[in-house]
């Protein structure tokens, strides 16, 4: 039987449990034999500016996925140089994992908007799209259907998952406001982030 493999992709400054949980339903419903969890190194859409460094959002990358045996974490766009685009991401992990089918996993809004990204058309073709659909984030069909083929629609799947509140951006301004993020991160990195001191300082708002 061929593995079947997710790929999430993320900025993760810093990864929490929306991230988690959103991984996990979907490794669920698509029956994925695991998820790879990818940090961007520079994310071609946020200008490269992230709040922690690659090094930090790697490790508390491998400290979030270390609880569950289908996850795991890859370095892979650390490594390398220039805009960390996922259509490069997508070719290299095929060349590692052999047939293998790829699934990239990505929220609505990033598929929304997945026609300005890196040769879209050849990136759709390259693998398997799950699109996790959440309560006030929906598959805009119209853009998918002007954008993308029939062949190339054919590898976008949506799967419900719940709606959760949070994101890194709120996370990091309750950090710099003194205020508690348990729950929001899994214990080993809101550990890591005490540790290291992070997202404390005014200079940011990413
Ligand atoms: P992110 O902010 O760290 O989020 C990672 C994923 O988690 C996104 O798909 C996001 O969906 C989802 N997410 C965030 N908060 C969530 C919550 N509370 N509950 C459930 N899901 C949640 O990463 P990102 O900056 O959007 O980047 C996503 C991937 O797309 C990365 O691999 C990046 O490199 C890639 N990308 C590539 C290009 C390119 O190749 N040119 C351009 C843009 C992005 P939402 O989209 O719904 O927030």
């Amino acid at each position: 039987m061929e593995r079947r493999i997710g790929i999430m992709g993320g900025t993760f400054d810093p990864i929490h449990i929306g991230h988690l949980i959103t991984a996990e339903m979907v490794r669920s419903a698509a029956e994925l034999d695991e998820v790879l969890f990818v940090p961007s190194a520079r994310p071609p859409h946020k200008d490269g500016t992230c709040a922690a460094s690659p090094e930090d959002r790697l490790a508390m990358t491998a400290r979030a996925v270390s609880e569950n045996p289908s996850f795991s974490v890859s370095d892979i766009e650390l490594r390398r140089d220039g805009p960390s685009y996922t259509v490069d991401t997508i070719a290299v992990l095929r060349a590692q994992l052999g047939d293998a089918v790829l699934f990239f996993i990505t929220g609505a809004d990033a598929m929304n908007d997945l026609y300005r990204w890196h040769e879209p058309q050849r990136l759709l073709r390259s693998c398997q799209f799950i699109v996790a659909t959440r309560q006030g984030a929906a598959l805009d069909e119209r853009i998918i259907m002007e954008k993308f083929t029939p062949t190339e629609r054919s590898h976008i799947q949506a799967v419900q998952t719940p709606h959760l509140e949070i994101s890194s951006t709120a996370i990091r301004a309750r950090i710099r406001a003194g205020l508690s993020i348990r729950h929001l991160v899994p214990r080993a990195v809101e550990e890591y982030i005490e540790e290291r001191g992070l997202y404390r300082a005014h200079d940011e708002e990413l």
